[in-house]
């Protein structure tokens, strides 16, 4: 029988740490922002994947957006963004002129009565635009798409550059969600990571935001960089409580230089050792919480009026490639460089190089270079990891009908390696299927890689951060 009555995201209960169990837990493991990972997708021939495209889009969709501008004036060093870095400010207008291109020749193949729910500018630094390009571009796609009267249109802004004007054109075209990238507030942190951001600049932000009436403010904050102590996290914990976002994301920071080359330049004798990286997760954790945010799922805080956590207790919290959105059932059309969209069974990541990609567009219209069509395994096994990342609830009765199995003689190899999660009580487990527990929250990517086939076939474990 369940000790929880309910979806565990259903109360704001306080998570508490547990520093043996995040000890013994902390390993390499993907976000799950899909399954498969983007690691498994491979090169896709451009008339199979128009074909595919074609026929899934000939019928109404409920659409998800997403527009990667990836121009940043200058480098982070922790940075594993696909992104350009570039001072001249003209090297964005040829890539905005694509981008529309791009834009026109995919929505000719949407069905007419397609509803935009979702769009998201994201990078690099999309405010790197001109204000009279994110207008146009913005303009464009609402030519291009009909979209729902009140869709969720969010854009990630970089307080160092971004001007009062800016914000307010964005507004005038429709944007009321945005995220700021924050990090750390303290300035030897902030040189170690080669991004130097004032106090003034982030009140700034956040006040030209707040006035032109955006709605929904996400603060990022990474822990683990360089320089950052637990007493220096904490004086970056009261600036963004003195900001008072509606959403917070705390990212951990996995230093990865084999695999973010940007990283290279961050000095390992620097970064703080695991004990104190530990020290500032469960003191973010708390903070945070004591303050009057809800913890999320893997990551994510927000006000529990906000519509994350709103969404989170009514059970239609989801994942896509932006992380956890408020509406479950979207398919996902990518632009821009390096995009991935997600139509059906179907994934489609379209050139990661600015110049192939432009090319493409040039040439073709809409392209793509790798891809992937999920096999029937690979669609009963996202929904499981899915579940476990955004409700913590998986039923095996719901399962069978879905997928035609007996979900406990399919996955009887995870289900038996449960057990030390079930002993840890971070897992339920019952006839009816299984349940994370509160404290086995801030494990659900532990979990999910039990149920993820290729990471068992690859022991792919370097290529990800760590799950704490
Ligand atoms: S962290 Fe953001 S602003 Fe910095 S280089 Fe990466 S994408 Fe650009």
């Amino acid at each position: 029988m369940y000790i929880l009555g309910q979806n565990y995201l259903k109360s704001a209960v306080m998570i508490q740490l547990d520093t043996n169990l995040i000890k013994k837990y902390n390993r390499q493991g993907p976000r799950y922002t899909s399954y498969p990972t983007a690691i498994e997708f491979a090169p896709i021939e451009h008339i199979s994947a128009i074909n595919y495209l074609k026929e899934e889009l000939k019928t109404p969709k409920e659409l998800s957006l997403y527009v990667h501008l990836p121009f940043c004036q200058s480098l982070c060093w922790y940075c594993g963004c696909t992104t350009v870095i570039s001072k001249n400010p003209d090297v964005s207008g040829p890539y905005v002129d694509s981008l529309i291109r791009e834009i026109n020749a995919t929505a000719a193949m949407v069905h007419p009565q397609s509803t935009v729910y979702q769009l998201h500018f994201g990078g690099g630094t999309p405010t790197f635009l001109r204000e009279k390009e994110l207008i146009e571009l913005t303009l464009a796609i609402k030519q291009a798409f009909n979209f729902s009267p009140d869709a969720e249109i969010s854009i990630e802004i970089d307080p160092r550059t971004v001007s009062k004007s800016q914000i307010f054109a964005l507004a005038e075209v429709g944007f009321n969600r945005a995220s700021l990238g924050i990090q750390d507030t303290n300035i030897d942190v902030q040189k170690a990571i080669h991004r130097v951001q004032t106090f003034d600049q982030n009140v700034h932000a956040v006040e030209w935001l707040r006035e032109a009436g955006f709605t929904s403010i996400n603060i990022d904050l990474i822990y683990g960089l360089p320089k950052q102590t637990p007493t220096l996290f904490k004086n970056t914990l009261e600036v963004v409580e003195f900001l008072d976002p509606d959403r917070i994301a705390l990212y951990s920071y996995a230093h990865i230089p084999w695999i973010k080359p940007a990283q290279k330049l961050i000095k390992d004798e620097d970064l703080p050792e695991p004990a104190s990286k530990i020290k500032m997760m469960q003191m973010a954790l708390e903070y945070l919480q004591e303050k009057g945010w809800d913890y999320i799922g893997m990551d994510h805080f927000a006000k529990p009026e906000d519509e994350l956590a709103i969404a989170s207790k009514n059970g239609t919290l989801h994942r896509n490639f932006q992380g956890y959105a408020t509406k479950s059932g979207l398919d996902m059309l990518a632009f821009g460089m390096s995009g991935i969209s997600q139509v059906g069974n179907v994934y489609l990541q379209r050139n990661r190089i600015v110049q192939s990609w432009s090319k493409g567009v040039q040439d073709l219209g809409t392209t793509f270079e790798k891809g992937y069509f999920l096999t029937h395994d690979d669609a009963i096994r996202k929904e499981v990891i899915m579940k476990i990342m955004c409700s913590g609830d998986v039923n095996f009765e719901k399962l069978n009908n879905r997928f035609q199995i007996d979900s406990k003689q399919y996955f009887a190899t995870e289900l038996n390696e449960l057990k030390p999660f079930i002993k840890d009580e971070l897992v339920l487990l019952s006839e009816d299927g299984f349940k994370v527990t509160e404290k086995g929250r801030l494990f659900v990517r532990n979990i999910s890689m039990l149920f993820d086939l290729y990471l068992r076939q690859k022991e792919q474990e370097l290529v990800y951060s760590k799950t704490i």
